[in-house]
């Protein structure tokens, strides 16, 4: 048999475009929440590949479910349905606001639906005038040029101009900017209940029910992005729920697919209509692969036990950070929801967050970033308490170093 090419970091430099800056080691295996590199050293995986691996790495009843499927089907493109795509939809209507789902591949391309969806909306009941979205500064939506220029960070879109118009931000949780920039010429509303790259800042609850009330006035269209926060990451299944706010529109991908590349759209029965045949599709979308895993992935997050684990292991987390910044005080701020986790940094070190989790990776810990200032964790939300204790004395010895 032919050998395998020969990989190391250096090949990433030499072949890959440079859109991503990688650690510098390989990962060639992971199970639940440990993972290995290519010289065997084992780390702890607080990162869960940025909130999508929320059971761990080769969980066996999604293994299983994704090699019975590769056996039957693969795909079939959208002239014809198939069984585990229907079965999903249900699943999550059963379990959502929802009464209908469009399936796609990416958070990205969830958002991008949800925006065409409001649009067309707009422009099929009111007009062409009713064409403007507002967006939240810092938010992150996706890299699509629509998503991207309704994220809030102007750094990811302003090399791509010209871009989408009709797109205004204005200051998260300030409901009185909010009330002055929603008017009705506004056709949608896009937030993040707890912004996640932004730097994992939740919503106050009296600003999403504002948005709520401010988009019933102005019949607009109040969008959730829940591509971080879905999927039982937050404690709930969704976090719209524990906000006691429904959306009109809600998007979904990360977790969905436990690692498995798959997003949704899921709104309302009187607004599915909008899109008709042909107005809006993806080759992908809900192919037979991705549902039956992701089917898979619902059944196991969406119970009790592990729903309730996800708040225990949160009080875990956050009684021991909170110990780690009692000895090395360099959090000005720990928050976020269930096991999306932002540890702010104090003045003492600011900009100094991807230079911790380099140091964590050291220590054998995987850990992410929200920005230049906020040590993030998504970590699997069945990781076991013994794996916590572990990683997280490895953070402290991290966090140990950059205060030495
Ligand atoms: C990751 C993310 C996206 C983009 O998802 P992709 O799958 O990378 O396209 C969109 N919105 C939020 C809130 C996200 O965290």
């Amino acid at each position: 048999m032919e050998q395998p090419i020969a990989v190391t970091r250096q090949s990433f430099d030499d072949w890959m475009i440079p859109v991503y800056a990688p650690a510098d080691f390989i990962l060639v295996r992971g199970e639940g929440s440990h993972v290995w590199d290519q010289q065997g050293k084992q780390y702890i995986d607080f990162a869960g590949g940025i909130a999508v691996n929320a059971l761990g790495h080769a969980h066996p009843v999604v293994k299983a479910a994704l090699v019975e499927q590769a056996g039957k089907l693969w795909h079939l493109g959208n002239g014809y349905t198939n069984e585990p795509v229907l079965r999903l939809a249900k699943q999550l209507i059963d379990a959502t606001f929802a009464e209908k789902v469009f399936f796609c591949n990416s958070g990205a391309e969830a958002n991008e639906a949800a925006l065409k969806l409001a649009r067309k909306h707009a422009m099929d009941n009111y007009g062409s005038e009713k064409n403007r979205i507002v967006a939240f500064n810092n938010a992150f939506h996706g890299r699509t040029l629509f998503t991207v220029s309704a994220g809030g960070q102007p750094k990811y879109s302003q090399d791509f101009a010209p871009l989408p118009g009709g797109i205004m931000h204005t200051a998260y949780n300030d409901l009185a900017a909010a009330a002055e920039a929603i008017n009705d010429q506004t056709c949608a509303v896009i937030v993040e209940p707890i912004q996640g790259e932004g730097g994992v800042l939740p919503a106050d609850g009296a600003f999403l029910q504002g948005l709520r009330d401010l988009c019933d006035r102005h019949n607009a269209l109040l969008i959730f992005d829940e591509v971080q926060t879905g999927v039982g990451r937050t404690g709930d299944l969704y976090a719209y729920m524990q906000y006691g706010v429904v959306p009109d529109v809600l998007t979904t991908a990360k977790a969905l697919g436990g690692g498995f590349p798959i997003g949704a759209m899921l709104t309302t029965d009187a607004l599915a209509s909008t899109l008709g045949v042909g107005t809006h599709g993806t080759t992908y979308g809900g192919n037979p692969l991705a549902t039956a895993v992701a089917g898979a992935v619902l059944s196991l997050i969406n119970t009790p036990e592990v729903l309730n684990g996800v708040k225990q292991r949160h009080l875990w987390f956050i009684e021991q950070l909170n110990a780690i910044n009692q000895r090395y005080p360099i959090f000005s701020e720990i928050r976020g929801g269930g096991l999306l986790i932002g540890c702010v940094l104090n003045q003492d070190f600011a900009g100094k967050a991807k230079q911790i989790t380099q140091y964590a990776n050291e220590e054998g810990v995987i850990a992410l970033i929200a920005g230049p200032n906020v040590v993030r964790f998504t970590p699997s939300l069945i990781i076991p308490e013994a794996d916590i204790n572990e990683g997280l004395a490895r953070f402290a010895r991290a966090v140990a170093r950059i205060c030495s």
